[in-house]
Protein backbone atom coordinates (compact mmCIF):
# COMPACT_ATOMS: atom_id res chain seq x y z
CA UNK A 1 0.00 0.00 0.00
CA UNK A 2 1.28 3.42 -1.05
CA UNK A 3 1.59 5.30 2.13
CA UNK A 4 -1.34 8.31 2.07
CA UNK A 5 0.74 11.28 2.86
CA UNK A 6 1.57 10.80 -1.07
CA UNK A 7 5.83 10.29 -0.21
CA UNK A 8 6.02 7.60 -2.89
CA UNK A 9 6.85 5.43 -0.20
CA UNK A 10 5.13 2.27 0.75
CA UNK A 11 2.78 2.99 3.84
CA UNK A 12 5.07 -0.06 5.79
CA UNK A 13 8.34 2.34 4.80
CA UNK A 14 7.19 5.54 5.57
CA UNK A 15 4.20 6.88 8.34
CA UNK A 16 3.35 3.56 9.88
CA UNK A 17 5.99 3.14 12.29
CA UNK A 18 4.81 6.34 13.39
CA UNK A 19 0.82 6.28 13.64
CA UNK A 20 1.49 2.80 15.04
CA UNK A 21 3.43 4.79 17.91
CA UNK A 22 6.96 2.61 17.21
CA UNK A 23 8.90 5.70 16.34
CA UNK A 24 9.00 9.20 17.01
CA UNK A 25 8.36 11.82 14.34
CA UNK A 26 11.87 13.51 13.58
CA UNK A 27 10.54 16.68 12.46
CA UNK A 28 7.47 18.63 12.19
CA UNK A 29 6.89 17.64 8.53
CA UNK A 30 7.06 14.02 9.60
CA UNK A 31 4.46 14.04 12.62
CA UNK A 32 2.54 16.35 9.93
CA UNK A 33 2.74 14.05 7.34
CA UNK A 34 2.08 10.79 9.66
CA UNK A 35 -0.81 13.01 10.84
CA UNK A 36 -2.31 13.30 7.96
CA UNK A 37 -2.16 9.91 6.99
CA UNK A 38 -3.58 9.12 10.42
CA UNK A 39 -6.62 11.52 9.34
CA UNK A 40 -6.72 9.19 5.93
CA UNK A 41 -6.94 5.83 8.02
CA UNK A 42 -9.34 7.25 10.34
CA UNK A 43 -6.65 6.79 13.28
CA UNK A 44 -8.24 8.76 16.03
CA UNK A 45 -5.63 7.65 18.61
CA UNK A 46 -2.81 8.78 16.84
CA UNK A 47 -4.47 12.34 16.25
CA UNK A 48 -5.19 12.74 19.84
CA UNK A 49 -1.50 11.18 20.93
CA UNK A 50 -0.10 13.77 18.84
CA UNK A 51 -2.30 16.94 19.38
CA UNK A 52 -0.27 18.72 22.53
CA UNK A 53 -2.35 18.54 25.34
CA UNK A 54 -2.64 21.86 26.10
CA UNK A 55 -4.23 22.46 22.67
CA UNK A 56 -6.82 19.69 23.00
CA UNK A 57 -10.75 20.79 23.57
CA UNK A 58 -12.48 18.56 25.50
CA UNK A 59 -14.44 17.18 22.46
CA UNK A 60 -11.25 16.63 20.16
CA UNK A 61 -11.61 12.79 20.09
CA UNK A 62 -15.11 12.72 19.74
CA UNK A 63 -15.08 15.42 16.81
CA UNK A 64 -12.46 13.08 14.90
CA UNK A 65 -14.26 9.90 15.35
CA UNK A 66 -17.35 11.56 13.88
CA UNK A 67 -15.73 12.89 11.26
CA UNK A 68 -16.52 11.95 7.54
CA UNK A 69 -13.84 13.83 5.10
CA UNK A 70 -12.43 11.54 2.63
CA UNK A 71 -9.09 13.10 2.22
CA UNK A 72 -7.77 12.74 -1.49
CA UNK A 73 -4.31 14.20 -1.57
CA UNK A 74 -1.34 16.15 0.44
CA UNK A 75 0.95 18.65 -0.89
CA UNK A 76 3.50 20.01 1.44
CA UNK A 77 4.41 23.59 0.65
CA UNK A 78 6.55 24.68 3.59
CA UNK A 79 8.31 22.90 6.64
CA UNK A 80 11.12 24.39 8.72
CA UNK A 81 12.17 24.23 12.40
CA UNK A 82 13.65 26.45 14.60
CA UNK A 83 17.55 25.91 15.29
CA UNK A 84 16.93 24.65 18.34
CA UNK A 85 14.61 22.60 16.89
CA UNK A 86 12.30 23.31 19.60
CA UNK A 87 9.08 24.45 17.47
CA UNK A 88 8.31 23.92 14.38
CA UNK A 89 6.01 25.31 11.08
CA UNK A 90 4.36 23.40 8.31
CA UNK A 91 2.29 24.81 5.44
CA UNK A 92 0.69 22.24 3.29
CA UNK A 93 -2.74 22.43 1.29
CA UNK A 94 -4.97 19.12 1.80
CA UNK A 95 -7.04 18.16 -0.60
CA UNK A 96 -10.72 16.24 -0.08
CA UNK A 97 -13.37 14.94 -1.90
CA UNK A 98 -16.53 17.37 -1.78
CA UNK A 99 -19.38 16.19 -4.24
CA UNK A 100 -17.97 16.08 -7.72
CA UNK A 101 -14.92 17.64 -7.39
CA UNK A 102 -12.00 18.03 -4.50
CA UNK A 103 -12.07 20.91 -1.61
CA UNK A 104 -8.99 22.46 -0.21
CA UNK A 105 -8.00 22.79 3.07
CA UNK A 106 -4.79 25.07 3.53
CA UNK A 107 -3.52 25.30 7.02
CA UNK A 108 0.11 26.98 8.58
CA UNK A 109 0.35 24.40 11.15
CA UNK A 110 2.17 25.07 14.63
CA UNK A 111 4.27 22.50 16.22
CA UNK A 112 6.04 22.31 19.31
CA UNK A 113 8.29 19.71 21.16
CA UNK A 114 7.95 18.06 24.34
CA UNK A 115 10.33 15.84 26.39
CA UNK A 116 11.52 14.77 23.22
CA UNK A 117 8.00 14.59 21.48
CA UNK A 118 7.04 17.04 18.38
CA UNK A 119 3.50 17.72 19.08
CA UNK A 120 1.06 19.60 16.62
CA UNK A 121 -0.20 22.45 18.59
CA UNK A 122 -2.94 24.94 16.64
CA UNK A 123 -2.74 26.24 12.92
CA UNK A 124 -3.94 29.39 10.78
CA UNK A 125 -6.16 28.61 7.81
CA UNK A 126 -5.73 29.66 4.33
CA UNK A 127 -2.97 31.81 5.84
CA UNK A 128 -1.19 35.10 3.70
CA UNK A 129 1.94 33.88 1.35
CA UNK A 130 4.96 34.00 3.10
CA UNK A 131 6.98 36.90 1.29
CA UNK A 132 10.44 35.33 0.02
CA UNK A 133 11.79 38.33 1.78
CA UNK A 134 10.79 38.22 4.96
CA UNK A 135 12.07 36.95 7.71
CA UNK A 136 12.55 33.12 7.78
CA UNK A 137 9.64 31.75 10.55
CA UNK A 138 12.50 29.66 11.91
CA UNK A 139 13.91 32.36 13.49
CA UNK A 140 17.37 31.73 12.12
CA UNK A 141 17.48 35.35 11.05
CA UNK A 142 18.18 34.94 7.43
CA UNK A 143 15.61 35.78 4.81
CA UNK A 144 12.94 32.85 3.72
CA UNK A 145 14.58 32.47 0.23
CA UNK A 146 17.74 31.81 1.95
CA UNK A 147 16.64 29.89 4.33
CA UNK A 148 14.06 27.10 4.54
CA UNK A 149 12.24 28.50 1.49
CA UNK A 150 15.33 27.68 -0.67
CA UNK A 151 13.23 25.86 -3.67
ZN1 LIG B 1 3.85 8.79 4.74
ZN1 LIG C 1 14.59 28.96 8.16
Amino acid sequence: MQCPCGSGQTYHDCCQPLVEQQQLATSPEALMRSRYSAFCLANTDYLVATHHPDFRSADLALGLKQDQTQWHRLQVIFSCSSQDEQTGIVEFKAYYREGEGLGILHERSNFVKQDGRWYYTDGEFSPASLKRNSACPCGSGKKLKQCCGKA
